[in-house]
């Protein structure tokens, strides 16, 4: 039977059971996800082959996918026990101080039922049961996904996982539920007053499109939309020097992986003019064999963006990709172009989603700086580097006012789900550069906080009371005790 609900019903059952949800008590919530997780994992084998079919991706890389899944599912877990992100704060009442002030005790609560958009790209970890979906379950917020087009049985397949291991756990239907991957679901779920926040992982223009929905309903509401990234690495002349063609065949194992579809492909390399980094970066290029993309819409979108890039004069096409019919695989492109001319062109500062990257070569160090300044906001960027280098104390602040996360002599491909990722920055990386979407942190975007003032210890949230019966950290008079 299929998990597919219309956005009437859905809206309908989240909006029921959203007051239920917010008060379960922080074990019982966090055995939820635990729940979810085990039966993931549970039916792995039955789901990789699916995803494999759906998505073209490989076997492994699904596998892989899925534990990360259920290692989001139970990092949410662990978070929603320690109770931390509840931002416990208590003032006591100080009747004699001029003006006298009273009890205020604040903490976080859920916003309520959350529409989520999976993404095509990872069809287990930022879809259906992926990150946005773990991190509002956690927050104490009903889901009402809408799944992405490019997984339609998979998406299903897991949604049905998810919703038996609840009702098995004891939680009300309507906690978890999913309407159509039709396009007009997704507009109407947003419209639905009864949504009270939106997470997006996808295209810029489609998350546009639905942020301004978003803010034009009668009663607006929080989007939080990850959208794209050109993800810089800048290299130093030292590090060229001492290591360029290994940092060239970094590059292309990153951009490469996957297809090139990770919205933390490194789309540029800036590195000094050398004819060694070239030479390395076509020999590894020419080494990757061609790839299936995700859906035929991402590799016509991918085939366009090389197009406008091969047009542009002044870029110089250094390995050669296209599309195999046959096939239907794509192989890597790479381009080189001058960084002057990346500064006159802003369009060479735009994502393109799928296998292919540009080589910026300066001649000048001090044109790295120039570039750092007009990038967009980004989800990521990199220094390949020494750590005496003189242009890295110019270069790093720049960094850090555009991006996310900064890496040391790293790929920015990998996205680690801890406690300390931040995976978000400033648009066009995301519409919401305060948060993230990935780690622990993720929860953040679906609580607001509420101040209790004068309130009976009997009204209180058990969070707030004296005692602290939940155990939580909390701060008390300006000081932080942990439980
Ligand atoms: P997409 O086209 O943005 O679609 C994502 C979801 O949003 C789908 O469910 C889609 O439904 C819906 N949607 C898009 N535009 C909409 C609109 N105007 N109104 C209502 N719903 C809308 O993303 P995609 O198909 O997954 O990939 C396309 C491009 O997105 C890629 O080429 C890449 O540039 C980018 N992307 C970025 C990331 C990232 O991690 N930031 C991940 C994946 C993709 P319909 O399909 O029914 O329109």
């Amino acid at each position: 039977m299929s998990t597919v609900m219309s956005v009437e019903q859905a809206c309908a059952a989240a909006k029921e059971v959203a007051q239920w949800y917010a008060d379960t008590d922080l074990p019982t919530r966090a055995g939820l996800l635990e729940a979810i997780a085990d039966a993931m994992d549970a039916a792995r084998d039955d789901l990789v082959p699916i995803a494999v079919d759906e998505s073209r991706l490989g076997v492994d890389r699904l596998t892989g996918e899925v534990g990360r899944t259920t290692g989001q599912l139970r990092l949410m877990a662990q978070v929603v026990r320690e109770g931390a992100y509840l931002g416990v704060v208590l003032d006591t009442a100080l009747p004699e101080a001029t003006p006298p002030r009273p009890d205020l005790r604040r903490m976080r609560v859920p916003l309520g039922p959350v529409a989520v958009f999976a993404a095509s790209n990872f069809p287990f970890a930022f879809s259906t049961l992926g990150g946005d979906t773990a991190s509002a379950l956690a927050a104490g917020c009903p889901v009402v996904v809408k799944p992405n087009p490019g997984h339609p049985r998979l998406s299903d397949a897991v949604m049905a996982i998810a919703q038996e291991a609840l009702r098995a756990a004891g939680a009300p239907d309507g906690v978890l539920t999913m309407v159509s991957h039709e396009l007009q679901d997704g507009i109407d779920l947003v419209n639905d007053d009864r949504i009270e926040a939106v997470a997006f992982t996808g295209s810029q223009r489609g998350g546009l499109a639905l942020a301004r929905l978003a803010a034009d309903r009668p009663r607006p509401i929080p989007f939080f939309g990850e959208l794209g990234s050109v993800n810089p690495i800048f290299v130093t002349p030292e590090a060229a020097a001492d290591r360029g063609a290994s940092i060239a065949e970094g590059w292309v194992g990153s951009f490469t992986l996957g297809a090139g579809q990770f919205c933390t492909k490194p789309g540029l390399l800036i590195a000094p003019r050398d004819e060694a980094i070239r030479a390395a970066a076509v020999a590894a290029v020419g080494g990757v064999a061609g790839q299936g993309m995700l859906t035929s819409a991402i590799r016509d979108a991918f085939l366009r963006g090389v197009g406008e890039r091969t047009d542009i004069s002044s870029v110089e096409v250094l390995h050669e990709g296209g599309w195999d019919a046959d096939t239907d695989t794509v192989r890597a492109t790479l381009f080189a172009v001058p960084a002057d001319v990346v500064l006159a062109d802003p369009r060479l500062l735009e994502e393109c989603f799928g296998p292919m990257s540009l080589l910026v070569e300066y001649d000048d160090p001090q044109q790295m700086l120039a570039l750092a300044d007009v990038l967009p906001g980004l989800l990521a960027a990199g220094v390949q580097g020494q750590e005496n280098d003189a242009i890295v104390g110019d270069l790093m602040p720049k960094l850090v006012a555009h991006a996310g996360r900064v890496l040391w002599n790293g790929w920015p491909t990998g996205v680690a789900v801890t406690w300390s990722m931040q995976h978000g920055g400033p648009f066009p990386a995301t519409t919401a550069p305060a948060t993230t979407s990935v780690g622990a942190a993720a929860v953040d975007r679906f609580v607001r906080p509420v101040t209790w003032q004068g309130m009976p210890q009997s009204v209180l949230p058990p969070a707030l009371r004296d005692g602290n019966p939940w155990g939580v950290p909390r701060r008390v008079d300006g000081l932080m005790e942990l439980s």
